[in-house]
């Protein structure tokens, strides 16, 4: 990135707020635009809005665009939001705040992009870096922005970036070290006209790898496959083909014709997971940690709450919390992971195919049991395929599904919608699953 004196930091949302912060410390005063009006109290930390090299404009337009160096673009804005044509217009750079934070990190960037997973992966990979004794830091997407990371760190370590395909589409120059990506399946088809587009914005992860920069892609999904045009030149495959660099059994992951780990052995559930650490041990053996380490490394990683994460054990019944699973093929994946469920569905409907759920639970789902806005559609869709009722309220499902529930049963959240519709977010369902859960006696109806 050239040097320069003045950018333009479009959406003050966390990620821009800290690519002022990185800009300000390496000298660069900012221009801040906000479609909501930054002027107002509050609207801003006490820091940016006091900074003497900042200053809030209230419209971008071609004649502003000319007097700064570049535009770091927020993941929120739309790729058709004006500034992004006023900024061509102006012949101005524009870069999202991955590639803006990438260009003062001299450590190595290990990108982890996909539809699913991206997040189990991101804190994966940093627990077997940390544990074998690099310093290493999870950010992007993951909560801590990746400028925030460089800032706090000097630039030097090694960074795990989670990356969304928002944050994606604006890279140009972004260049990671070493890349995964995980799996393409439909989402976000409220910003993107098609799939193809939301897939093709993930492909501008491999666009400046070269021979030197491996690219872990997943062997076994077919949609990936379909993009190969894109791929980069060095491509490790994980999956469970003999060729692939990790493999995966049902149960296992093999690395140079070593058993590396066995599922059991973990602290993580389903076998969707040992995909994800399948993508954590293939960066981390290329970044020069020992199989042993890394085995060390898979074993003691506490899987990340809302992920298929276990709950409780009441009179042999099993509690699992996956309020993650926001999208069809992430409780495609939950459904797949226990043999007798008692599964709790349902939210503001995002989309999805409600064949490939009764697919994934057929002969597994003893019982489903509905919530929120759309309940009854999903009562509508499965009806004839799974025992199903509207519970409602997620207080209530719990109590229905414990009341039926016998010792062996696994009683699990797997929504496959969003919470906006009952909860903040999904973390907030995820806690209050938690906390209902826990209240539970251990003398209650189960039998
Ligand atoms: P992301 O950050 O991509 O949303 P997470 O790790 O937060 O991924 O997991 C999101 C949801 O997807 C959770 O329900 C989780 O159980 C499920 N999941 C995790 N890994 C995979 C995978 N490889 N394939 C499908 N679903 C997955």
């Amino acid at each position: 990135m050239n040097k320069m004196e003045k950018i333009l930091v479009a959406g003050m949302g966390k990620s821009g707020e800290w690519a002022v912060r990185l800009a300000l410390k390496n000298g660069i005063s900012c221009l801040l635009y906000d479609d909501r009006d930054l002027s107002l109290p509050g609207a801003l930390p006490d820091d940016i809005a006091c900074g003497k090299d900042v200053k809030i404009v209230k419209k971008v337009d071609k004649l502003l665009l000319e007097t700064v160096g570049l535009v770091v673009i927020s993941p929120g804005f739309a790729p058709s939001h004006p500034v992004r044509s006023i900024s061509e217009e102006a012949e101005c750079g524009l870069v999202s705040e991955i590639e803006f934070a990438a260009a003062y990190c001299s450590g190595r960037i290990f990108a982890v992009t996909g539809s699913n997973g991206k997040t189990t992966v991101t804190g994966l990979t940093a627990h077997i870096l940390k544990s074998s004794g690099a310093m290493a830091v999870p950010c992007g997407n993951f909560g801590t922005a990746f400028s925030q990371a460089v800032l706090e760190s000097g630039g030097e370590g090694d960074f795990v970036v989670e990356l969304s395909s928002f944050q994606l589409e604006h890279v140009q120059h972004f260049k990671p070290d070493f890349a995964a990506l995980l799996n393409l399946t439909p989402d976000h088809l409220d910003r993107y006209s098609e799939a193809d587009e939301y897939y093709r914005a993930k492909m501008a992860l491999f666009r400046n790898m070269d021979a030197g920069t491996p690219a872990f892609l997943n062997r076994d999904d077919p949609v990936t496959e379909s993009y190969s045009r894109y791929f980069p030149p060095n491509v490790k495959w994980i999956g469970k083909t003999p060729d692939s660099t990790v493999r995966v059994t049902s149960d296992a992951l093999y690395y140079g014709g070593e058993k590396l780990i066995e599922l059991k052995e973990t602290r993580l559930r389903g076998r969707h997971n040992l995909y994800n650490a399948a993508f954590s041990a293939g960066m981390a053996l290329f970044a020069g940690i020992s199989a042993d380490r890394v085995r060390e490394g898979i074993l003691s990683f506490q899987p990340i709450p809302h992920r298929l994460e276990f709950v409780n054990e009441k009179n042999g019944v099993r509690f699992y919390n996956d309020s993650k699973a926001t999208n069809f093929d992430s409780v495609v994946k939950a459904l797949g992971s226990f043999p007798s469920i008692r599964w709790i569905a349902g939210g503001r409907f995002k989309g999805g195919d409600f064949d490939e759920l009764f697919e994934a639970g057929k002969g597994r789902v003893k019982a489903a049991y509905f919530i929120g806005e759309s309940a009854p559609l999903f009562q509508k869709k499965l009806e004839n395929r799974f025992n199903c009722r509207i519970s409602t309220t997620l207080e209530q499902a719990v109590a229905e599904a414990w009341r039926d529930a016998v010792s062996g049963d696994v009683i699990l959240l797997a929504p496959g919608c969003s919470s906006y519709d009952q909860f903040k977010n999904f973390e907030v369902r995820g806690d209050r699953f938690r906390e209902i859960v826990n209240e539970i006696g251990n003398e209650g109806n189960c039998s």
